[in-house]
Formats: C-alpha cells, sequence, structure tokens
C-alpha cells in the first residue's frame, strides 16, 4: 500500500460529482443522513440492482453542488485530495448541470475556474453527455462543449458518455461532431451486456473506453467485439471497486481487467466516482497487485501508459514522463 502511495499516478476516470469525499460534503453542507445514504453502496452486500441504485445516489451530490459557490468548492475540493492521493495529472470530467441558480454555462464555468486557481498538479476536463437524455437536450449541451472547448482549448480536453447504461442510446453523429473540432472521445462502453452497442461504439474507435465490462467472451461478448477491441487497442478505463461494488463484476480476482493484462493491451487504472464508493486511487492501485498479481514494476508502467492514453498535449505527456522516470530512478 505504501508503494501505491508513494507512486505518482495518473487519474484518467474520475465523475466530480461522485468525487465528494463525505469531508467535501460536509463542508457544503449535506445533511448527515444524505452522506451516509451517499456512502451506502459500501455497506451492502449483493443486491440485485446495484448498478441502478448507485445512479440513485447521485442525486445527493447534484443537491450538494447546485450553485455556483458549491460547485467551485466542490471542483477544489476533489482536486486537493487527489493531489494529496499523489495523483500528479487529473482528467475530472463531469456532466453540464442547469439548475434553478445555474446556468450549464456557469456551471462549465465555476469548474474551469476552480481548475485554473489551483496550481497543484494538471487538471484537465472532459464533458459528459448523458445517454439518458433526449436527443434535443444533448445536441443543446454538445453545442455549449464545443463552444466552450473554443474558449479554453488547453482544459477542455474530451467529450464522454455516461449516464445509465440501461437507457438512452449512443448517438454517433454527435461524437463525429466533437471529434472534428479537435476532441477526444471517451465513452462509457459494455457496462451491461449489449453486443450491438458495443459493436457500434468500437466501430466509431473512440480514443478511450470506460468499464468495458461485457466485451471479452468469458463475460458474455461476442467474439468480433473482443477481436475488434484487441485489434484497435483502444486503452481501456479500469475502474475495479466501482464494477465490484455494483455487482457487474463477482469479485475483484474475476475483473476483466485481466484479459487486457493477458493480452498485453493498453489499460489505466482509476476510481471512477472515489465518493460514492470510498475508494482513492492508491486503493485501486493496490487492490490491482493484490488481486491481479501486479509487481511494483507493473505498477508504475500502468501510470506510464496512462500517460500515453491521456489527452494531454504531447509537451505535458514529456514532461510528465520525465518526473515519473525520475521518480523511478530513486524508488525503484
Ligand atoms: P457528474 O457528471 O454530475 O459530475 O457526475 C455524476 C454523473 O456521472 C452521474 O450522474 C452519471 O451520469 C455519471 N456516472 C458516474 N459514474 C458512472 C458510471 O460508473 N457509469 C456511468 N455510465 N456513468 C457514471
Amino acid at each position: 500500500l505504501e508503494f501505491c502511495q508513494k507512486l505518482p499516478k495518473i487519474e484518467l476516470h474520475a465523475h466530480l460529482n461522485g468525487s465528494l469525499s463525505p469531508e467535501t460534503l460536509t463542508v457544503l453542507n449535506t445533511p448527515i443522513e444524505d452522506i451516509k445514504t451517499y456512502q451506502l453502496l459500501t455497506k451492502l452486500d449483493c443486491i440485485e440492482d446495484q448498478l441502478n441504485l448507485a445512479f440513485t445516489l447521485f442525486k445527493i451530490a447534484h443537491n450538494a453542488t447546485n450553485m455556483i459557490e458549491s460547485t467551485y468548492l466542490a471542483t477544489k475540493h476533489v482536486i486537493e485530495e487527489f493531489h494529496k492521493d499523489n495523483v500528479i495529472y487529473l482528467e475530472l470530467r463531469t456532466t453540464p448541470r442547469a439548475e434553478p441558480q445555474m446556468t450549464k454555462r456557469d456551471y462549465v464555468n465555476t469548474i474551469i475556474k476552480a481548475i485554473r486557481e489551483q496550481n497543484l498538479i494538471t487538471v484537465k476536463l472532459l464533458l459528459s453527455i448523458n445517454r439518458g437524455h433526449c436527443l434535443k437536450e444533448s445536441e443543446e449541451t454538445l453545442n455549449l462543449i464545443l463552444e466552450m472547448h473554443e474558449l479554453y482549448p488547453d482544459i477542455i480536453k474530451g467529450v464522454d458518455l455516461s449516464g445509465n447504461p440501461n437507457v438512452g442510446i449512443f448517438s454517433e453523429a454527435m461524437f463525429i461532431k466533437a471529434r472534428k473540432s479537435g476532441l477526444k472521445i471517451t465513452l462509457h462502453c459494455a457496462e451491461v451486456l449489449n453486443n450491438e452497442e458495443v459493436k457500434q461504439m468500437l466501430e466509431f474507435k473512440p480514443d478511450r473506453i470506460g468499464h468495458g465490462t461485457f466485451i471479452h467472451p468469458t463475460y458474455g461478448g461476442s467474439t468480433e467485439n473482443w477481436k475488434l477491441c484487441s485489434d484497435l487497442r483502444i486503452p481501456l478505463e479500469c475502474c475495479l471497486t466501482s464494477n465490484v461494488l455494483c455487482n457487474t463484476v463477482q469479485s475483484y480476482k474475476e475483473h476483466h481487467m485481466c484479459e487486457w493484462v493477458e493480452n498485453n493491451l493498453p489499460f489505466n487504472i482509476n476510481t471512477d466516482d472515489k465518493g460514492v464508493f470510498s475508494t482513492t486511487l492508491t486503493k485501486e492501485y493496490f487492490y490491482a497487485a493484490h488481486h491481479l498479481n501486479l509487481s511494483k514494476e507493473s505498477l508504475y508502467n500502468c501510470s506510464c501508459i496512462a500517460i500515453d492514453s491521456s489527452f494531454a498535449s504531447e509537451e505535458e505527456k514529456l514532461k510528465l514522463k520525465t518526473y515519473l522516470k525520475e521518480w523511478k530512478d530513486k524508488h525503484l
């Protein structure tokens, strides 16, 4: 665990509102009962609909960040906590959200302000399209994303498709448009068994995919999809605890990440929602080492490969790699 703490880490899959710790929720004046409910998933033994339950819990975080001030504070705290966990590069993602006292534009501007006003670590922003929203709302969100990307091309780096995987569809046209504007694309893919959608997503060739649970045939995926996925070598964003607690994988040991390890395919280790799942990136690295037999060297390589898969500029990647290399020379 100590090694995992000390290792400089790269976080590529963290949802802002799922990352609020109980301490941050307290600062944001969230009622104590809500904070306890927010952490419910870590206390439950397998019940069937755990993935859907996770989605109802995000409402608590959303209530806590429904104003400009609280959104600012939440972002600041989340970045500070990742920094304390020795994360040196963070890609934070969030869904632009309108509230009675805050427009979607205010929301995104506030997060950008919080990112720019800190100098602890390099932080990039990915903006999410919620697959549960109707096409009209998603298109509005996309137009805002494209506008904001023109204003802050160094911070807004990509578009993500997330939200409850049991609802909505993957609308390829929107992501083609985003890609044409120079944004990178990451898609939550195969969180539930849906071979047809997975095929459509893989054929689009996203820059990264999130979770990827039901792609390999062992987990019900089609041979064709697994071949496509491994031929394309699209980096996988792994979120071990999230998948175990949402009950989409049976245990850490049986996590589909082992297929990526065995086949030497690119993957990175992430927290997903460190608040909802009571985790840290240090813990996720530790679980990977412990349950999937990754050596210290492999964990270090994992950080390096994550840099390659990140949406940072080439110059930023080089800086991060130099930093890691210097760390390795001293500690490994
Ligand atoms: P936000 O976008 O509000 O900052 O973060 C919370 C939102 O991220 C949730 O409402 C949900 O749309 C999305 N999200 C968080 N975790 C997951 C996950 O594991 N899978 C998917 N598909 N979406 C998620």
